[in-house]
């Protein structure tokens, strides 16, 4: 039921977003086959019982651009030879052919191969939950193009799955940026639309949402609710009634309280879920802040042989009472496709919402119309200072969420005052580290701070922040080029589902830096094809302490592969959003092919 609902949801969404142009075609493009890859999983649920054994017989990878990212440069080997999930070799077609004369060929037919992309931060429970919902992100990745278009989305999808009175109906991916009227949407839109159901719009950064008053009385949220700190909730002016937005500490009991899709329809989509990061390239997929009820979950999928990616989760701070040093959350190796990577903290919220915590203050005001505002920590930075320390102490790898500059300078401090520097080797990851500043790359590098950056931001909200924080600083928006010439090694994540799971295209957003209106965002930022690739292969891979089982095409490492269209290092950077991906291979076993 729920995947037949998939398929009348995605055929609605390809309608309704096919007639778009250049860059933003691609996009939408790609959106539709990461939705229709969802249709795509009920067939190869049964291709992957076939596959269910370990390949232990050999195979050679010929006649194609075998690009190894093995190394500082682009370098290629002519020959591949797989064996039990690895590679056994990697060279010259003679001597393949002298050592494994027997072996089956497999002709790439001058295609491209690489090793199989990670996702260096995403959040897989997402692609389990967006079945269940409806797209109301804008144009390309959505529908909505004003609040008119968003009720429309909304009420389509109403009838669409006939919910019934009272139940919820949730949008993902929410951002009032891009709406013509360019202002939140309040309850005073939806209730005369929606009077007999819960209404909730998360927004793109999954720091908030705008919630109808059915939703609001059923959140227990009305005039007495005193705003909790760190949390916003916006007011119909002149009064202390709830408009609809709320975010952050605010937000977070609303998320963790809502009704759940039953675990048998999880374990059902288990295999739809990765198919998306599949049809992407992806042979590994991140949960990048995961709530014990997920991570039980997860861990049952595992138990029951339904992940065939590689999955990391990262336990979030919230309940960390509940799972540090209990033997049950062992970390840091895989179990059936699962492990536990370390612990996330989220110290603040999102650029685009406003909410990161920044040193000067936003020239656009606060999310609810604050002035002179700077945005919040999610905790005050005594608390977070000493849970880090905790977390180092008690062996865990950190992974921190920071988006503003002051926030950055607390992480800073907090991995300072643990006593953590470089030599250490804790690679203390940095997740987005979007409002950096140029004086905090030689301190990642003093204290083995490694970033995990986000360059889609430069074309969904470049211009956005532009007029938020201005032109310099919003140049320097996820400075890959500027770290890498400090040596730091970094990572380009999608934030999925923030932004679509499209592999060519955040490939093109870190070497182009094209916001949607056409403005170059941190000329001097942009980088190099194979730059772009590292961020996807050998930077998660190093991220995670797997340098040395995947990431690259070398012998003794994992046969994870994604063969392209077209080889991205030899192609101009305004056609690499056109390469396809054709085949996806885990550990020797196609686990995608493109139509
Ligand atoms: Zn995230």
């Amino acid at each position: 039921m729920v995947m037949r609902s998939c398929v009348r949801l995605c055929a609605g969404l390809s309608k309704g977003i096919t007639s778009r142009v250049t860059a933003v075609g691609k996009v939408v493009r790609r959106i539709g086959v990461m939705l229709r890859t969802f249709a795509v999983g009920l067939v190869a649920t049964i291709a992957l019982i076939g596959l269910a054994h370990a390949e232990t017989a050999e195979l050679v990878y010929t006649n194609g651009e075998i690009l190894t990212m093995d190394g500082d440069e682009p370098s290629y080997a002519d020959a591949v030879v797989t064996r039990g999930g690895k590679i056994v070799f990697v060279g010259s077609e003679d001597e393949a052919t002298r050592r494994f004369p027997d072996a089956p060929r497999r002709d790439l037919q001058g295609n491209t191969m690489l090793p199989g992309f990670l996702d260096p931060h995403g959040h897989f429970m997402f692609a389990l939950n967006m079945v269940n919902q409806v797209n109301v992100a804008n144009p390309p990745a959505g529908p909505s193009k004003d609040i008119p278009s968003t009720i429309e989305a909304l009420k389509a999808f109403l009838n669409d799955k006939a919910i019934p009175k009272g139940e919820w109906i949730v949008g993902w991916g929410y951002d009032p940026e891009g709406l013509a009227e360019g202002r939140h949407i309040t309850k005073a839109d939806l209730d005369p639309h929606f009077p007999d159901h819960k209404v909730m719009l998360i927004h793109v950064s999954a720091h908030g949402a705008v919630l109808n008053s059915n939703a609001l009385s059923w959140a227990k949220i009305d005039a007495n609710t005193e705003t909790p700190p760190g949390g916003i909730i916006a007011r119909v002016p002149g009064t202390n009634e709830p408009a609809g937005l709320l975010m952050e500490t605010a937000y977070l009991p609303i998320f963790e309280n809502l009704p759940q899709p039953s675990e048998v329809e999880l374990l059902e989509l288990m295999t739809p879920a990765q198919m998306m990061y599949a049809s992407e390239g992806y042979t590994h997929a991140q949960e990048g802040f995961t709530h014990l009820k997920d991570l039980h979950f997860l861990q049952k999928a595992a138990a029951e042989g339904n992940i065939f990616l590689d999955i990391v989760a990262l336990p979030g701070f919230t309940e960390v009472s509940e799972w540090m040093g209990n033997p049950a959350y062992k970390f840091g190796e895989y179990t059936n496709g699962l492990k536990l990577q370390g612990i996330k903290f989220t110290q603040d919220g999102s650029p685009q919402g406003k909410t990161a915590y920044v040193s000067t203050p936003y020239l656009t005001g606060g999310p609810a119309g604050q002035e002179n505002w700077r945005g919040e920590t999610t905790q005050p930075k005594e608390d977070f200072v000493k849970q880090v320390k905790d977390a180092f102490d008690a062996g865990l790898q950190v992974f921190i969420h920071a988006n503003g500059d002051a926030t950055i300078d607390q992480a800073i401090e907090a991995v300072r005052k643990a006593g953590i520097t470089a030599a250490d080797d804790r690679r203390t990851v940095m997740v987005h580290s979007q409002f950096q500043r140029p004086d905090h790359l030689d301190q990642y590098v003093e204290l083995g701070i490694t970033p995990s950056y986000f360059t889609n931001h430069t074309f969904f909200w470049g211009d956005v922040h532009v007029k938020n924080i201005g032109k310099d600083k919003a140049d320097f928006i996820s400075p890959v080029k500027s770290a890498k010439a400090k040596g730091l090694i970094t990572t380009n994540h999608t934030d999925f589902n923030v932004t679509p799971l499209d592999s060519m295209f955040v490939m093109w957003t870190a070497m182009a830096r094209e916001s949607k209106g056409g403005n170059i965002v941190g000329e001097d930022e942009r980088v190099d094809a194979y730059t772009a690739l590292q961020g996807l292969t050998t930077g998660p891979a190093y991220q995670i302490f797997e340098e040395n089982r995947k990431g690259r095409i070398k012998e003794g490492l994992l046969a994870d592969f994604v063969i392209l269209s077209a080889n991205p290092v030899k192609t101009d950077a305004s056609e690499i959003k056109d390469i396809a991906v054709l085949e996806t291979i885990k550990e020797g076993k196609s686990i995608y092919q493109a139509k």
